[in-house]
């Protein structure tokens, strides 16, 4: 603990301190930067600098997975175990990992599994520290090397056209390319209007659950009490999913813009962006975003002389996917643990703070900005009258050409799987797609042919979810793919409520016995009962869709759960 850097905190402490508690996260990850791990002595002076209790401090540090109250080596190397990396290697990968650092010094490595990274198209991936990488080994591991390509596919790309084209922090370049426009046209209307062009756009939200983005929007601007917010949720972590990534570090400036107009329209002036604690440089590449929108006069008073206001604050997660969910993201930037809320009253009322309250997705937000920019009549040229706009697909597994996808005219997932990604990988053939990420399902070849649209999906008893779609190949075991899956439900259940504490770990343990052994006479009952009993009794989104994935593969392929003999 130097000297220098504790001066630094102190400092840092003391600017905080008038805000309070919701700056806990953001200090704790500061004082761990600089200290390595959270000790006594700086929890201490945290809770007396933002009154909260020493307890209290506690139960945040154990919730979040990226906040370490003990030493950890000066490297921490996390290796991605989620269903993506899982079937590229990973648990070799940690193995492997593991033997190159049994003889390194004590306390200079730090090895760990964790849960998905983001970087399924890269897969197998890892953190070493705050670097990425993709396609790892244990020799990268040890000498690690950021450099990584991201494939971005589509036949027509409107939502994409500027990643990978500009600087994605450079205000001018964003502005020969259309950046802007959007707002600028924004502010030639009033907010009732923009709110009635998102209405005719049809917008539905891109973060899984495809809600109406027009009703969250009236419901806020209309709700009684002041201040209003917009919270833009980046804390992408359902497995198979890395579009908002992309999106972030290669077009944060219409992150930003779709944000300003959310604000305007339902008169909010202060945005939050929550960006999860793996995605460090996302984080630092929208926080330059932020900087230079500001000195543009993008950002902060009268913007473009409109006499509107609007800023943005970056907050980051620390490792809880529950904190997608959007109540406990509120809790998370209010500095508790990410436990949801029980819902009614909703965020359009009662949201971050208990204000009024629109919380949307990253590429949500990109899509209003282009809806603005484009206008109604341009923008529902493309999707469908049911799911208009671009949407984009996260492809990952074993296929040729991993990426994200932009679908500007519906597709079928064949088409999307075997034609744009480039079908299997090598000779092999195609065994199982998980649509919609863990929380989604696997697909039978039957309805290999829906249009990806919400409604052809609908249709068809399946979800598009984030937009993840995984594919496996015929070597692959889907029990070990499940095990995968029981895995991450079980680290990551919040524990509020008890359907998916208990239930989560129990279909664990099942899965598991079902991937080393066959399982026991009886198991395949066991799990439908804990999966229909989170499905039916969890309080939120994570626990009512922990056990999809299990319960289609146990009606695709019935046989992988039956047991011949006693275990
Ligand atoms: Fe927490 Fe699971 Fe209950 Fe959601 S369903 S509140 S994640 S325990």
């Amino acid at each position: 603990m130097s000297k220098e850097h504790t001066a630094d905190f102190w400092e840092y402490l003391e600017q905080a301190s008038p805000r309070g508690r919701t700056m806990l996260l953001p200090a704790l990850l500061r004082a761990q930067d600089l200290f390595g791990y959270l000790f006594p002595e700086v929890t201490e002076k945290i809770g007396k600098a933002l009154h909260v209790p020493l307890a209290e401090i506690t139960g945040v540090i154990e919730f979040y997975s990226m906040l370490y109250p003990e030493p950890v080596g000066k490297n921490i190397i996390r290796v991605c175990t989620s269903p993506s990396c899982s079937a590229q290697g990973a648990h070799q990968l940690l193995e492997d990992t593991a033997t190159q650092l049994s003889n390194a010094p004590a306390g200079e490595y730090y090895l760990e599994s964790v849960q998905c990274l983001g970087l399924c198209d890269q897969a197998p991936s890892a953190l070493v520290n705050q670097m990425r990488i993709g396609h790892a080994d244990a020799e990268i591991l040890l000498n690690p090397s950021g450099e990584f390509h991201t494939r971005i596919g589509g036949k027509d790309r409107v939502l994409t056209a500027r990643c990978g084209e500009i600087e994605p922090t450079d205000v001018d370049a964003y502005q020969k390319h259309a950046g802007f426009n959007g707002l600028k046209n924004a502010f030639a209307q009033t907010p009732a209007q923009i709110r009635e062009a998102i209405k005719q756009s049809g917008l539905l939200g891109r973060g899984g659950a495809a809600f109406v983005t027009e009703i969250k929007w009236e419901g806020a601007a209309n709700a009684a009490g002041e201040p209003k917010y917009i919270v833009c949720n980046a804390d992408e972590s359902e497995p198979g999913t890395f579009k908002d990534r992309i999106l972030l570090e290669n077009d944060p400036l219409a992150i930003i813009e779709g944000m300003i107009i959310g604000g305007y329209a339902i008169g909010a002036h202060k945005g939050f962006i929550y960006i999860r604690g793996e995605y460090h440089q996302a984080q630092a590449i929208f926080q330059l975003a932020i900087d230079n929108a500001e000195a543009d006069g993008f950002l902060g008073k009268d913007i473009l002389n409109s006499g509107f206001d609007f800023e943005i604050e970056l907050r980051s997660g620390a490792g809880a996917y529950i904190c997608g969910e959007e109540t406990a993201l509120f809790e998370s930037i209010e500095g508790k643990r990410g436990f949801p809320r029980l819902k009614p009253p909703f965020p359009t009322t009662h949201g971050l703070y208990q204000k009024p309250t629109v919380i949307n997705n990253v590429e949500t937000f990109a899509n209003v900005a282009l809806i603005l920019r484009i206008g109604v009549e341009g923008y529902c040229a493309y999707g469908t009258p049911k799911s208009s706009g671009p949407w984009l697909f996260c492809v990952s597994g074993d296929v040729e050409k991993p990426g994200i996808y932009e679908i500007t005219q519906p597709v079928t997932l064949q088409e999307l799987v075997c034609e744009q990604a480039g079908g299997i990988k090598g000779e092999g053939e195609l065994k199982a797609i998980l649509l919609g990420g863990a929380a989604g399902k696997f697909i039978s070849p039957a309805d290999y042919d829906v249009r990806l649209t919400q409604e052809d999906a609908r249709e068809r008893g399946l979800t598009l979810g984030s937009g993840a779609v995984v594919v496996l190949d015929e070597t692959r075991d889907i029990r070990e793919t499940l095990a995968d899956l029981g895995h991450f439900f079980e680290h990551e259940s919040c524990g509020k409520c008890y359907p998916c504490q208990l239930g989560t770990q129990r279909q664990a343990e099942i899965l598991d016995r079902l991937a080393d052994n066959g399982g026991l006479p009886g198991d395949a009952e066991r799990l439908g009962d804990v999966g229909w009993t989170m499905t039916d009794a969890s309080l939120c989104g994570l626990g009512q869709t922990a056990a999809s994935a299990v319960l289609s593969a146990m009606k695709l392929w019935p046989e992988l759960f039956t047991q011949t003999e006693e275990a």
